[in-house]
């Protein structure tokens, strides 16, 4: 070798270092199952909760509890036509994924948050002139052997070429003309991607989840969530035993169930978990009016990964009348129960509940309220059934019960640590008036498809379960107990990260990001971002030294419907600059100052005279179609401008051609062809309306803060 040129000497070592770079790039396109349930890397953050456990747990411990106090922004990037960012990034040797408003995906650079690719579905186009359930936002991706899976709004599910973001396939998992969404995750596993939808709310549905060839896009086998009518014959012995649970015509109703949000796929047991939805309609007299559990609603469905055949279930809710989905996360972790190894599941649905099940037979182990539950005392162990609380169903007369529709935890993400071994719950205190009196139960319909029609009215308690909305919880699921609490001051925090440095790390819906001991639950850190955060933070770590990575864009489903409280976080639509934000120990970065929260004022417009009688019919049109993105009572939470505050309505005009010519699709406004002149003037009549009845109560943030310090 001593004989070797200093030049021959340099092509040697190009060749290795060349050599060195294809076999970790091939080595990466290998990224499969193994890797991704592999708990113990700590450089890339390959599924939807980190590895296939959905813990959101990472053992680095570059960042800790000791040292936290230091972290300091790396690097941002500004992303100025993104609205509700809820999406929980990925990072795959280098590169960071994540998904935007209406579906973009772009691929950074994790070192110095340079853009290498995006990639644009053209969401705009797929939604123009159809029944739309307005959901803009997205909450993730998924990756295996090289390829990105992501699912849009209007339903197609695609696969792209991770290294230049090229469209591999893309498949329709559903009629773009129903009011169906997809606002989750697919679920990538053994070269196969699964996927739901969601719209329980919005029209008769029946439930399902599809799994496609991860190559090719064709359709590898369909479950569906609730039987059919019996007399088309059932699909599978499982939908004959379900239908068993059901009463009266539920077909007609659609049924429900539908799956948008918690899919695990267990590498170690060689088993897919589904978490199902609530019944449509809500309502369970309109819908099984003979009563009944209606399986498989509200409930965790373990399927054979390679042919969706059912295994078992254990349903959370039986006969659910409260919107008490269990699309929550579905977290596996190894427990040591009474001297016993137990692998399990960990799931806090909206019900209330902590459940903790064995998955090897899908049988309850624990479930203990970690929250308010006033429709339920407790579960008993012996049966696995809830034990409910008398007039909880709203059978006779209204009835106030806890937890309200958003849940006690929503899918605001759950993360466990085996470290500490606590689960770290964004947890929600309300509660709601349920009432059907005054409908006809046995007539009743969907009638005004694409609207929030439930069969049953909803309005808030007099008197809140806590002085506070929200907090932030740290469960013992093997003491079956509390560990810590934070009391929050505002609704609909964000999801949760935790790391083997004992730290827990959480943004709220007001902007500021924190990092918590894991243990105690004592702040060690916070910055405030300046725009409430409603995405998941991730952490990865690339030659070395540890990210801790996170979206900052107010929104989802409150953010949208939205509503007088959301309204006043000040979170304005298109007031600030939504952002991808990147923290390290030795950050340097100064982010840019935000303006401060600001509430749109409502127009008057004096030469403007409303018709009481027209603007009556705009507000059906209103809360029919348009109040799932500009909000309840038309006080906007920023996913959509405040209508009260704009200055198209105005014009009649400018309003035409933004609501029925779709001069706003690409910003996520649906076009509404079929709407006639005299429809839209109803609408006018009502925004004006609306901006004239809430002109008095009109305040601007600072004034708000003075009077509740008052
Ligand atoms: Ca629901």
């Amino acid at each position: 070798m001593k004989l070797l040129s200093a030049n021959k000497q340099l092509l040697v070592f190009s060749f290795l270092i060349l050599l060195t770079a294809c076999t970790n790039k091939e080595w990466s396109k290998e990224y499969g199952d193994v890797d991704i349930a592999d708990e113990k890397q700590t450089e890339n953050w390959l599924a939807y909760g980190r590895t296939h456990n959905e813990r959101r747990f990472s053992p680095a411990t570059d960042i800790n509890a000791g040292n936290v106090a230091d972290l300091k922004v790396d690097w941002f990037m500004d992303l100025p036509k993104d609205v509700g960012l809820v999406s929980t990034p990925l990072v795959v040797d280098g590169v960071l994924f994540f998904t935007g408003t209406m579906n973009i995906i772009r691929a950074v650079n994790a070192v110095t948050g340079e853009l290498l690719w995006e990639f644009d579905p053209k969401v705009r186009d797929a939604i123009h002139g159809r029944r739309q359930a307005g959901m803009v936002h997205n909450r993730g991706l998924s990756y295996s052997k090289g390829k990105i899976f992501f699912a849009t709004w209007d339903g197609r599910l695609i696969a792209l070429n991770a290294d230049n973001g090229e469209e591999i396939w893309s498949a329709v998992t559903f009629d773009p003309d129903r009011a169906l969404y997809i606002t989750g995750a697919p679920k990538a596993f053994k070269d196969k991607v699964l996927i739901g939808n969601g719209g329980t709310e919005n029209g008769p549905t029946r439930g399902w989840v599809t799994a496609y060839n991860a190559d090719t896009g064709e359709e590898a086998w369909k479950f569906y969530i609730v039987p059919g009518n019996p007399a088309d014959g059932f699909e599978n012995k499982a939908m004959e035993m379900a239908a068993k649970t059901w009463t009266g015509e539920w077909w007609k109703h659609g049924g429900g169930g539908n799956a948008w949000h918690g899919f695990t796929y267990d590498e170690e047991l060689d088993v897919l978990y589904i978490g199902t939805g609530n019944g449509s309609p809500w309502n369970r007299k309109i819908r099984s009016p003979d009563g009944g559990d209606n399986l498989f609603l509200c409930s965790i469905v373990a399927l054979k990964p390679d042919t969706g055949e059912y295994l078992w279930h254990y349903q959370t809710t039986p006969g659910d009348t409260w919107d008490y989905n269990s699309n929550m996360d579905i977290v596996l972790a190894d427990l040591k129960i009474k001297g016993k190894d137990v692998k399990a599941i960990l799931h806090a649905p909206k019900n209330g509940f902590f459940y903790v099940i064995d998955r090897e037979t899908g049988k309850l182990i624990s479930a203990e309220p970690f929250a308010e539950t006033t429709w339920a005392s407790n579960v008993d162990i012996t049966t696995g059934r809830p034990v409910e609380i008398e007039g909880a169903r709203y059978e006779n007369e209204p009835a106030d019960v806890m937890p309200s529709p958003w849940g006690a935890h929503s899918w605001h993400a759950m993360s466990y640590s085996p470290a500490t071994g606590l689960a770290y719950i964004p947890t929600l205190h309300e509660g709601r008036n349920f009432s059907d009196e005054g409908f006809n139960l046995k007539e009743w319909r969907v009638v005004k498809f694409n609207q929030h029609e439930k069969g049953v009215n909803l309005s808030g308690l007099e008197k809140p379960p806590r002085p506070y909305p929200a907090s932030l919880q740290a469960w013992d699921p093997v003491k079956n107990k509390l560990a810590w609490a934070i009391p929050q001051e505002h609704f609909w925090n964000a999801g949760t990260l935790t790391t083997a440095g004992n730290l827990v790390f959480q943004g709220r819906s007001d902007g500021i990001f924190l990092a918590y001991d894991g243990q105690t639950g004592k702040i060690l850190w916070e910055f405030n971002t300046g725009l409430g955060i409603s995405a998941p933070p991730i952490t990865y770590k690339i030659n070395g030294k540890q990210y801790i990575a996170l979206l900052v864009g107010f929104g989802g489903a409150y953010a949208g419907f939205s509503s007088l409280e959301a309204h006043q976080l000040g979170w304005a639509y298109k007031m600030h600059m939504r952002r991808l934000i990147t923290f390290s120990l030795n950050g340097t970065v100064e982010l840019p100052k935000l303006p401060p929260p600001y509430i749109p004022k409502p127009i008057v417009d004096a030469n403007f005279i409303i018709d009481d009688t027209l603007a009556k019919q705009g507000a059906d049109w209103f809360n029919t179609k348009c109040f799932n993105c500009h909000g309840y009572g038309m006080y906007s939470g920023g996913m959509a401008p405040d209508l009260r505050a704009s200055p198209i309505p105005l014009d009649a005009n400018a309003f035409k051609m933004v609501v029925k010519e779709g001069l706003k699709n690409e910003m996520g406004m649906p076009s509404f062809p079929d709407i006639t002149d005299d429809e839209l003037e109803t609408l006018r009549h009502y925004i004006r309306k609306r901006g004239e009845e809430t002109l008095p109560d009109y305040k601007q943030l600072d004034e708000i803060a003075v009077v509740s310090n008052n």
